[in-house]
C-alpha cells in the first residue's frame, strides 16, 4: 500500500487542497488529536461519503488543555495512525507543530456564548472551548473544506463548532456521526488506555446507567427522580460525578418544565484519575 502523504504546514495542505480543486473534487475535514480507534475512522468513512478527498488533521491542541490536565502525557501514536488512515484510505494528513499553529506572537482567541455557556464541560474545563474553537476555526481557514466531520461523543463539542461556524459565515457544513461503542457499550475514547482493568469493567456503568436513566425519563419519570438515581448508581459503580444532566439537545439550555422538547442525557465523571464523557439521546 502507497504510503499516505503527510503535510506538515499550511502551505503544504493547501497545494495539495488547491490542486483537488482545480479538478471540482469536494473536500471534507476530520480534525483529531491522533491516538486513533474505529470511532475516528467511522469519522472517515463518513466524511468520504460526503466528499471525493478526506482530511484528517492530527494535532494535539495545546490551547484546549488546562495547565493541570493532561497535554504532555495525551498518547501520540503517529505511525499507527498513519496505517489506520491509509487502509481507512483517506487522502492527507495534515500533522502541523505547535509552532506552525501558533506561531511566536500568536494573539487571537474566538469568545464563544451560547451552547459553550451550558454549565456542562465548560463549568469543569473553563478554557476548554475557547482553545477548541479557536484551532477549529484555524483549521476551518487552512483547509476551506466543503464538509466537517465530528463525533457525537462530544456533544457539546458538535454543538459548539457548528454555531461557530454558523455565526462567523465559515462556509463548511459540520456534521455530527453516531458515537462508536465497544461491545459492553463504553464509548471508545484516546483516554480509555488509561484506565486499570477493574476502571475499564466499571466504565461499562456510564452506558448502561444512562440507558435506564433514559428509559425512565421516557416512561414519565420526573427528570429530578430519574437523574438522582442515575447519579446514585453511577456513584455507587466508582464514579466521581461532574455531572448527569438532561438538556435540550439542540441548544444544551435546561429543560422547559412541561416537556415536549428533544432531550440528550449528558454524562462527566471521573474513575481513578481519568475523566470520561459520553452521552445518549432520550
Ligand atoms: P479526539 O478523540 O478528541 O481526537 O476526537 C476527534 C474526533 O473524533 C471528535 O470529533 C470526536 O468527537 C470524535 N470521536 C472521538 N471518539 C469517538 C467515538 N467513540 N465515536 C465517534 N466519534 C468519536
Amino acid at each position: 500500500m502507497a504510503t499516505l502523504p503527510v503535510a506538515r504546514t499550511v502551505k503544504a495542505l493547501r497545494a495539495e487542497v488547491s490542486r483537488w480543486r482545480a479538478s471540482d473534487e469536494r473536500v471534507a475535514l476530520v480534525p483529531t488529536m491522533g491516538a486513533l480507534h474505529p470511532g475516528h475512522i467511522s469519522l472517515v468513512k463518513a466524511a468520504q461519503r460526503k466528499a471525493k478527498r478526506v482530511v484528517v488533521s492530527i494535532f494535539v491542541n495545546p490551547a484546549q488543555f488546562a495547565p493541570t490536565e493532561d497535554f504532555s502525557k495525551y498518547p501520540r501514536t503517529f505511525a499507527n495512525d498513519r496505517a489506520m488512515l491509509a487502509v481507512a484510505q483517506a487522502d492527507l494528513i495534515f500533522a502541523p507543530t505547535v509552532e506552525e499553529m501558533y506561531p511566536e506572537g500568536f494573539a487571537t482567541t474566538i469568545s464563544l456564548d451560547g451552547p459553550a455557556k451550558a454549565g456542562l464541560e465548560d463549568a469543569f474545563r473553563p478554557t476548554h472551548f475557547a482553545g477548541v474553537a479557536t484551532v477549529v476555526g484555524k483549521l476551518f481557514t487552512q483547509c476551506a473544506p466543503d464538509f466537517a466531520l465530528f463525533g457525537e461523543k462530544d456533544y457539546q463539542q458538535l454543538k459548539v463548532v457548528t454555531r461557530m461556524a454558523r455565526d462567523l459565515d465559515l462556509p463548511v457544513k459540520v456534521i455530527g456521526a453516531p458515537t462508536v461503542r465497544e461491545t459492553d457499550g463504553v464509548a471508545m475514547s484516546s483516554r480509555n488506555r488509561y484506565l486499570s482493568e477493574t476502571e475499564r469493567a466499571a466504565a461499562a456503568a456510564i452506558p448502561r446507567v444512562m440507558k435506564e436513566t433514559a428509559e425512565q425519563i421516557r416512561g414519565g419519570a420526573s427528570l429530578s427522580t430519574a437523574l438522582k438515581r442515575g447519579r446514585a448508581a453511577l456513584e455507587k459503580a466508582g464514579f466521581s460525578i461532574d455531572y448527569l444532566e438532561a438538556r435540550n439537545a439542540d441548544t444544551l439550555a435546561q429543560p422547559k418544565r412541561g416537556g415536549g422538547e428533544k432531550l440528550r442525557l449528558l454524562f462527566a465523571g471521573k474513575i481513578g484519575t481519568t475523566r470520561l464523557i459520553d452521552n445518549i439521546a432520550v
